[in-house]
C-alpha cells in the first residue's frame, strides 16, 4: 500500500468520489477478505457510502463481494470483499538466462507463471517475441471475463521512468533500449518499466515485510550488486530520471575497491556475494545453495577465521551505508533481501549491534531489521504492482482510458 492512512482517508463529500473509490480498492487489494465493517471503520466513511463504493468497485470488475461471512460482528454478519481474480497484470522480468513471464491478479496472487530459459541473455527484440507467444499461450486458459490491465516490466538495470527506456542493463548487454514502447505496439497494453529492485521494494511495501511501513529501507543484494527502493511517507522515492534508490552505490570506505560506477569504496563494491561465496569455498554449480552451505559450515565446529573475518568486515560496511542512508530518510524499518539476508543471518544480532552504540535518539536508533520473504515471486508481484498503481490511484478512470486504447 502506498497511500499514506494515518488518520481516516476517505471523505464524505461528493467531489471526493475518486478519492473514495481509490482509497476502498487500495485496502481491498492489500487486505483480502476485508469485511464492509472493517473498511466503514478504517475510512471512516458512513456505511452507505461504503456499500455504493463496493458496488461500483463489482461493477467495474475490480473487486467481488462474498456471501455473508460467518463471522459475527456486533451481532450483525458483515460482507467480505476481495480483489476481482480477473483483474490481472502481465508481468515480464528479463535476466541473463531466463525471460519470466506472469499473470499477477490483483491482491498480489500470482495466476501463471512460465519461465523461458534462453542460451544466452536476450535482446530487446527476443524479448517481445517470446513474451508475445508466451501471453498468447496463457490467454487459452484464461476464464471468460479477465481483463490484463497492463504489463509491468521488471529490470536488472537502469531505467529512465518517462518513458521506460532501459538506459543501460550490463549483464543483458543492452544500452537505451526501447523494450516498454516495443513491448506496448506488439501486446496492445499499457507497459510501467522499473528496476528490479525497486520492484522488489514495492512487493515487500505491499505485502511483504514493509507491509503497512510508511518509511521503509530496501536492499537487495544480487549477483551484480546491491540495489534498492527508499519508500517515504507512503510513497516510493524516484529521483528526477527515476534512478533513485542506487544504495549499492553509498560510499562506505576511503580509498576502498574500484567500483563499476567509476568511484570507489562504495557499498557494492565492498561487500558482495562473490566474496561470500569465496569465502565458503562454493562451487559454481552451487551457488543457489549459499544460504545453507553458508550456515552449515558455521555450524560444523572447524575453524572458520577466514569466513568470520568477511562476514565481519561486511556487516561493518553494511552498518556505514546504512547509517548514512537513514541519517538522510529516518527509516523505521530496513528490509534486506538477496545475499544480504544471507549475511544477516549468519550473524545473528550483530548488524544491529553494530548500527548502535552511537548515542540515544539517533535515527538509527529503535529501526527494525527484516529479513526479505516473498522469495523470488517478489520481483513479479512487485512488477505488478507497477500496473496496479495507477489503477488503484483512480479506478474508473484508468478502466475508461484503458478501454479508448
Ligand atoms: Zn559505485
Amino acid at each position: 500500500m502506498f497511500a499514506t492512512a494515518r488518520t481516516h482517508p476517505g471523505s464524505n463529500r461528493d467531489s471526493s468520489r475518486q478519492h473514495n473509490l481509490s482509497t476502498v480498492l487500495r485496502l481491498v487489494h492489500s487486505t483480502a477478505g476485508i469485511s464492509r465493517a472493517q473498511l466503514t471503520r478504517t475510512t471512516g466513511l458512513n456505511r452507505s457510502t461504503i456499500a455504493v463504493l463496493v458496488a461500483e468497485l463489482s461493477q467495474l470488475g475490480l473487486a467481488v463481494e462474498s456471501d455473508l461471512d460467518t463471522a459475527q460482528l456486533h451481532g450483525r454478519p458483515s460482507i467480505k470483499i476481495d480483489p476481482s481474480p480477473a483483474a490481472l497484470a502481465l508481468v515480464v522480468n528479463p535476466d541473463v538466462d531466463v525471460v519470466s513471464v506472469a499473470l499477477v491478479s490483483l491482491g498480489g496472487h500470482i495466476v501463471n507463471t512460465v519461465r523461458f530459459h534462453t542460451v544466452r541473455a536476450p535482446s530487446g527484440v527476443e524479448v517481445v517475441n517470446i513474451v508475445t507467444a508466451v501471453y498468447s499461450g496463457m490467454r487459452t486458459s484464461l476464464p471468460a471475463g479477465h481483463r490484463v490491465m497492463g504489463v509491468g516490466l521488471a529490470i536488472p538495470g537502469l531505467v529512465r521512468t518517462d518513458d521506460g527506456t532501459v538506459i543501460e542493463a550490463p549483464h543483458l548487454g543492452w544500452q537505451d533500449e526501447p523494450l516498454s514502447s516495443r513491448l506496448g505496439e506488439a501486446l496492445g497494453l499499457p507497459v510501467f518499466t522499473a528496476n528490479d529492485a525497486v520492484v522488489g521494494a514495492r512487493a515487500q511495501a505491499a505485502f511483504g515485510a514493509g507491509r503497512g511501513v510508511a518509511d521503509l529501507l530496501y536492499l537487495y543484494g544480487g549477483a551484480s550488486g546491491i540495489g534498492g527502493g527508499v519508500i517515504s511517507d507512503g510513497r516510493l522515492i524516484r529521483g528526477a530520471a527515476g534512478f533513485a534508490g542506487q544504495l549499492g552505490h553509498t560510499h562506505v570506505r576511503t580509498g576502498g575497491t574500484a567500483c563499476t560506477c567509476g568511484s570507489s569504496g562504495c557499498l557494492e563494491a565492498e561487500v558482495t556475494r562473490a566474496a561470500l561465496i569465496e569465502a565458503v569455498g562454493l562451487p559454481s554449480g552451487e551457488i543457489e545453495n549459499l544460504e545453507e552451505a553458508l550456515l552449515e559450515k558455521l555450524q560444523d565446529g572447524s575453524s572458520n577465521d577466514e569466513l568470520c573475518a568477511v562476514i565481519s568486515h561486511q556487516i561493518g560496511l553494511l552498518a556505514v551505508g546504512l547509517k548514512t542512508v537513514m541519517s538522510l530518510l529516518n527509516p523505521s524499518a530496513i528490509v534486506l533481501g538477496g545475499f544480504l539476508r544471507i549475511l544477516v543471518r549468519a550473524a545473528p544480532g550483530a548488524l544491529e549491534e553494530a548500527l548502535a552504540g552511537c548515542g540515544p535518539r539517533r535515527p538509527w536508533e529503535n529501526v527494525r531489521i527484516e529479513l526479505a520473504p516473498l522469495g523470488e515471486d517478489q520481483i513479479l508481484i512487485g512488477a505488478a504492482e507497477l500496473v496496479f498503481e495507477p489503477l488503484l490511484a483512480d479506478p474508473a478512470g484508468y478502466l475508461q482510458g484503458l478501454a479508448g486504447e
